[in-house]
């Protein structure tokens, strides 16, 4: 754990958005530890989630495309297949869509919502302006 955590400071936290340990903002803290944090990435607050990596991953396999040993963003991405799609924000896209962005390169939609959706790029999820409706 990081030694000095403080409301508004940087904590890694689980996403339960992103499904990913991603950098957080503290948003409010008890007793010293943070309870509730706000994802840098999707910007969704939520309670704290330390890493889940610290439980035995046995036969809990909750999530199956975390079935295979390690799976990170990058080869999430680098494993999917299909048209690449050069993203537009006037375009919609569905779940499972390989796109190309002119800026964070390859990317695979993971869910859209209201004018937007979030995409998994090889460092990163991010939320891209769509015309998803
Ligand atoms: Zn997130």
């Amino acid at each position: 754990m990081t030694g000095n955590i403080s409301t508004g400071g940087d904590v890694d936290s689980f996403c339960t958005r992103c499904r990913l340990n991603l950098a957080h903002i503290v948003v409010a803290m008890v007793a010293g530890a943070p309870v509730r944090v706000k994802c840098k990435t999707c910007g969704s607050t939520h309670r704290f989630r330390d890493m889940p990596a610290e439980r035995p991953r046995s036969a809990k396999g909750r999530s199956p495309a975390m079935r295979s040993a390690r799976q990170t963003p990058a080869s999430v991405v680098d494993a999917a297949e299909g048209p690449e799609i050069s993203y537009s924000m006037e375009r919609s896209y569905r779940p499972g869509d390989v796109i190309v962005h002119s800026v964070f390169g390859k990317g695979v939609v993971q869910k859209t919502l209201f004018r937007k959706c979030s995409v998994l790029f090889r460092d990163r999820e991010r939320v891209l302006v769509t015309a998803n409706t």
